[in-house]
């Protein structure tokens, strides 16, 4: 009676991070309203936003160091755990099918919210072009047609050298490390034997170490978001928030039909899970994922969550979220979608025919699909889309001012996507067996 461990007494991972998330814009906010009312020098918000965001650059930057041999290792030891490769087709199949309904049905929500609260009409056109930013011609440049964007993603599935996809410097080439595991692991099973004992042995030791360093990095995530917090909320003046409210406004509320309403229902009728547990089993990799904007960045806490919160089997997990974080995006599907036809709307003399809606929304599906799981990929990726339908590129600099924020709220409805997956495939997997 009375008595507690020491243990009891800490606060739990995901309160951290959210008392970090609190503390950032809590002292981000004000400071660049002072700002913004001339009470206090400019620099001081922008100073500490900077310091903000390298210090979370650092903490993206452990996590990145874990991502490629984490996966290799946790997809090795999967295929190989099970030792039968029958099931592997199966849950490919049916993983791709997930990923491109969910993908879709988070497109029309976007399409329907934007109809329903039309943004573009309530927008003061001339206050927006004020807080127009003009557009980096790298990412201008870096616009590729719908079908090279595709094409390069099933391109870059069979990496030229797998240690160079392993070594990339910014996790580009996951798609390539994910092939090559599979195919590794599947020809260990299939050799057999000792030689199957010996490397199975191996991976799943590699493994548990690649575990407790991402436990270990995890640690540090209430700094990395206080962080970014910070950079988030006293980075940039809050005069755009005004101009832009009705667009953002519709990015926010869509996204959170998606998250709070269509990916519960999903887990609820599918997974046969409680939306609310699997959430909070989720919620450390959904918190960082908001502060970081990374759904590449945050997968080894996805991982983690997946498998020690929510005791899901790492042989559906290592094929499913890596997977995920790279081309199943639902925020960023979403988010392509409502940004085209919002820049369509505020573009004089451009009006948006239902055949070209259609092109937006499967162009943004591909757009989504060939996006990398980085901060402002989704932006980049706008190129694409845009230039589908013929309108400027240039359109992107009139929401580029919001697009820290926006980028977090899709970020964490695509990691919560890939969650959702895992907890499906984890139920149709026990159905099978
Ligand atoms: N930042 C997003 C992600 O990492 C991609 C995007 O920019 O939409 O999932």
């Amino acid at each position: 009676m009375g008595y507690r461990k020491p243990l009891d007494m800490k606060i739990k991972l995901h309160h951290q991070i959210f008392i970090a998330m609190i503390v950032g814009a809590g002292v981000g906010l004000p400071l660049n309203m002072l700002a913004e009312a001339g009470r206090i020098p400019e620099e001081i918000p922008r100073t500490i936003a900077k310091y903000g965001k390298g210090v979370g650059d650092v903490f993206l930057r452990l996590l990145s160091m874990i991502v490629a041999p984490l996966i290799l290792t946790s997809l090795v030891s999967g295929v190989t755990s099970s030792g039968n490769l029958s099931g592997l087709g199966r849950l490919g199949g049916r993983t791709l099918a997930y990923y491109i309904s969910t993908s879709m049905i988070a497109i029309i929500t976007g399409i329907v919210m934007f109809n329903l609260i039309d943004p573009g009409n309530s927008t003061d056109v001339a206050l927006l072009e004020q807080s127009r930013e003009v557009v980096h011609l790298e990412v201008v440049e870096s616009g590729a047609g719908l079908l090279d964007t595709l094409w390069n993603q099933v391109f870059n599935l069979i990496p030229s050298n797998p240690f160079s996809a392993l070594a990339d410097p910014g996790n580009k080439s996951i798609l390539g490390v994910i092939f090559f595991a599979l195919m590794f692991g599947s020809f260990i099973v299939v050799v057999g034997g000792e030689t199957a004992d010996f490397l199975r042995k191996f991976f799943n030791s590699a493994y548990e170490v690649m575990m407790r360093m991402t436990m270990f990095i995890i640690r540090f995530a209430p700094i990395g978001v206080l962080g970014f917090m910070l950079y988030a909320s006293a980075g940039r003046g809050l005069g755009v928030f005004v101009a832009l409210g009705w667009y953002m406004l519709t990015v926010a509320l869509a996204l959170s039909v998606h998250a709070f309403i269509t990916l519960p229902l999903i887990c609820a009728v599918l997974a046969r899970r409680s939306p609310w547990s699997f959430f909070q089993s989720m919620s450390p990799a959904l918190l960082t994922a908001f502060s970081t904007a990374s759904s590449n960045g945050t997968l080894p806490l996805t991982i983690n969550c997946v498998e020690k919160r929510a005791k899901i089997n790492n042989r559906i997990s290592s094929f499913v979220l890596p997977l995920g974080a790279t081309i199943n995006m639902d925020g960023t599907a979403l988010y392509e979608v409502v940004a085209v036809l919002f820049i369509a709307q505020v573009t004089p003399g451009v009006d948006l025919t239902i055949g070209k809606q259609a092109i937006v929304a499967i162009t943004a599906l591909c757009a989504s699909i060939g996006a990398a799981g980085i901060p402002f990929a989704g932006t980049v990726m706008l190129v694409v889309v845009l230039g589908a339908v013929g309108l400027p590129l240039e359109g992107i600099g009139l929401i580029l001012a919001v697009d820290r924020v926006l980028d977090m709220f899709r970020t964490s409805v695509n990691v919560w996507s890939d969650s959702t997956a895992c907890a499906v495939m984890a139920r149709f997997e026990s159905g099978d067996d």
